[in-house]
C-alpha cells in the first residue's frame, strides 16, 4: 500500500497449492455478494491437522468493531456518505465450524478426521458478505465498488499454529500464500470488471454478466467493478498490461508509466510470471494497493506526480509482496520498504520522468529528520525501529516513516555500500530463490550476505532497531 501521508534464503517447501473454486452474485441494490467456495486445502504444514482457519476480513468493517478501518485523520476521506458498516456471514459448511477472534474476524473449520501432511480435504463454505459504503479494500466507493479481502481466505500455518492476525488500520495487515483460483462472478451487465487472473469466459444473461477468472500462483483474489470503466491495453511480451480509468486526464502516459514499470522491474528483478496486470483507477482512501495482478491507484491525488509514482510503487509490489511474500502484519517493512527503493530505481532508469534516486533520497532524508525532530520534541522521545508488527506501531505517521521512509533509507544505504552491480545482482538472486514462496527479514539478510559475501547483520539489525541518526 502506499500510504497518502507523507523484508536461508528460501528453502523448498510448498509443490502443491490449495486450490479455491468459487461462485459468487453481486446483489448492487444490497450491497451483498453471495458465496460458494469449495476449497481444496493440501496439508503442506509438515504435521497433522485437526482443524484450518480462514481470514474473515470484511468483519472489521461491522458494527462494533474493536478495530477502526482507517485512521482519524481518513475517516471524512473514506467515509464519503457517513459511518456505513459491513460483515461476513458464514451460512454453511461440510465442517462444523465456530468464529473466534475479538471481531469474529476468524473462521475455525473443524475437520471430522485428522489430516495426515501431504493429504489434502475439500472444504465447503457458503457466505455473504456485505459491503459497506466506503473509499478502501472493499467497499462501495464514490466511484468504484472494490471487492478486496472479500472472501474467506486460509490463514497460514507457521511455528506450530495458524496465524490469526487480524485487521488493523496500519499498513496492509494481509498474509496469505500462493493458491490458485477458480472464479465465476455473476453482477448487472452495466458494470465492467477488472479482476485478478485471466478472463476464460464472459457471457450475458438475463440483464447480467457471467464471466470466469483462472489465477494460476496467487495470493489473493480481487476484483473490482465500474460503470464509469475505460479500458486501453498494452503489452509487454507475452503479459497483457490494461489500464482501468475514468477521471485521468492522461490515460496513455499511465498506461505507458505501467508498460515502463513492468519493463524495467523485469530487466532489474526478473520477468514478471504472470499474463495480465491491471491498474485500475480506484475510490481509494490511501495512495494506493497492489493485489496479484491487480493494482489499486486512488482517483484523489494531489496531482499527476504522484499518481505517476503510485503506479510505479504498486507495480513494484508484484514483485515484493505478489510472486516474494511476506507477512505484511507482523514485517510490513519487507515489502514497503523495496517497493519504495524500486521506484526510486525506476526514476533512474527512465530519465523522462525527470526526477532520480538521489532527489529521493534527499527528500527522504529530509522528511524522516523532520518527523523525527517533531515526534521528539512532543513526545519527548520517538520509536523508530520499524521491524515490528502493525498493532505495535503508536500511530499512522510513525508507521509510514519508519516502514517506508527509514527502510528506504537502509536499501539506499545498502545500494551505496554494495555497489549498484552488487545490490542489483542480491535482489535478482532474491527474487529467484523466493518465487511463490513466504519470506521473513532474515531471509533477505541472507540473501543478501551470500551473493555479496558480505557479513550484514549487524548493519540490518542497527536499522530496524535502532534509533539511528540519518544525515
Ligand atoms: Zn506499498
Amino acid at each position: 500500500m502506499l500510504s497518502l501521508i507523507l523484508f536461508g534464503c528460501g528453502e523448498e517447501r510448498q509443490t502443491e497449492y490449495t486450490f479455491y473454486e468459487i461462485k459468487l452474485a453481486y446483489d448492487d441494490q444490497e450491497n451483498k455478494l453471495a458465496g460458494e467456495m469449495s476449497v481444496n486445502y493440501v496439508n503442506n504444514t509438515g504435521v497433522e491437522l485437526n482443524h484450518v482457519c480462514f481470514h474473515l476480513y470484511p468483519n472489521a468493517f461491522r458494527e462494533g468493531s474493536n478495530q477502526g478501518v482507517v485512521s482519524l485523520a481518513n475517516y471524512n476521506r473514506a467515509y464519503y456518505n457517513g459511518k456505513s458498516y459491513g460483515d461476513i456471514e458464514i451460512t454453511s459448511s461440510n465442517y462444523g465450524y465456530s468464529l473466534i477472534g475479538d471481531d469474529e474476524n476468524i473462521l475455525k473449520v473443524e475437520l471430522s478426521s485428522p489430516l495426515a501432511p501431504n493429504e489434502d480435504v475439500n472444504i465447503n463454505l457458503e457466505f455473504e458478505t456485505t459491503l459497506p459504503e466506503i473509499n478502501h479494500r472493499i467497499g462501495v466507493g464514490e466511484n468504484t465498488i472494490n471487492f478486496g479481502n472479500a472472501v474467506p481466505i486460509l490463514c497460514v500455518y507457521e511455528n506450530g499454529a495458524f496465524d490469526l492476525n487480524g485487521y488493523n488500520s496500519n499498513g496492509d495487515p494481509f498474509y496469505s500464500e500462493i493458491s490458485n483460483y477458480s472464479v465465476k462472478i455473476v453482477f448487472s451487465e452495466k458494470y465492467v470488471i477488472a479482476a485478478t487472473g485471466e478472463k476464460v469466459s464472459e457471457s450475458v444473461e438475463d440483464g447480467n454478466k457471467v464471466v470466469s477468472f483462472n489465477a494460476e500462483k496467487v495470493r489473493d483474489f480481487v476484483f473490482v467493478l465500474s460503470e464509469n470503466f475505460n479500458v486501453i491495453s498494452s503489452n509487454v511480451g507475452d503479459t497483457t498490461i490494461n489500464y482501468y480509468y475514468y477521471d485521468d486526464e492522461n490515460p496513455e502516459k499511465s498506461l505507458q508509466t505501467s508498460v515502463l514499470s513492468v519493463q524495467t522491474f523485469s530487466n532489474l528483478f526478473g520477468d514478471y510470471p504472470y499474463n495480465v496486470l491491471n491498474v485500475v483507477e480506484a475510490s481509494f482512501v490511501h495512495g494506493g494497493m497492489e493485489f496479484p495482478n491487480l493494482v489499486l491507484i486512488s482517483d484523489n491525488l494531489a496531482n499527476y506526480e504522484t499518481y505517476t509514482t503510485v503506479i510505479i510503487h504498486e507495480i513494484a509490489h508484484q514483485w515484493w509482496y505478489g510472486v516474494v511474500g511476506n507477512d505484511q502484519f507482523n514485517y510490513g517493512w519487507l515489502d514497503e520498504g523495496l517497493a519504495e527503493f524500486s521506484t526510486a530505481l525506476f526514476y533512474d532508469i527512465n530519465q523522462e520522468y525527470n526526477t532520480s534516486r538521489s532527489q529521493i533520497t534527499l527528500r527522504n532524508q529530509s522528511n524522516y529528520n523532520v518527523f523525527e525532530k517533531i515526534y521528539t520534541s512532543v513526545l519527548g522521545d520517538v520509536d523508530t525501529s520499524f521491524n515490528r508488527a502493525l498493532n505495535e506501531f503508536s500511530n499512522e505517521q510513525e508507521y509510514v516513516y519508519t516502514a517506508y521512509v527509514k527502510a528506504y533509507l537502509m536499501h539506499d544505504t545498502l545500494y551505496e555500500f554494495l555497489g549498484e552491480k552488487t545490490y542489483i545482482k542480491c535482489l535478482k538472486y532474491y527474487y529467484k530463490n523466493n518465487m511463490y514462496k513466504t519470506v521473513t527479514p532474515q531471509d533477505m539478510i541472507e540473501c543478501f550476505e551470500k551473493v555479496s559475501g558480505k557479513n550484514l547483520q549487524t548493519f540490518f539489525y542497527s536499522w530496524f532497531e535502532d534509533n539511528i541518526i540519518i544525515g
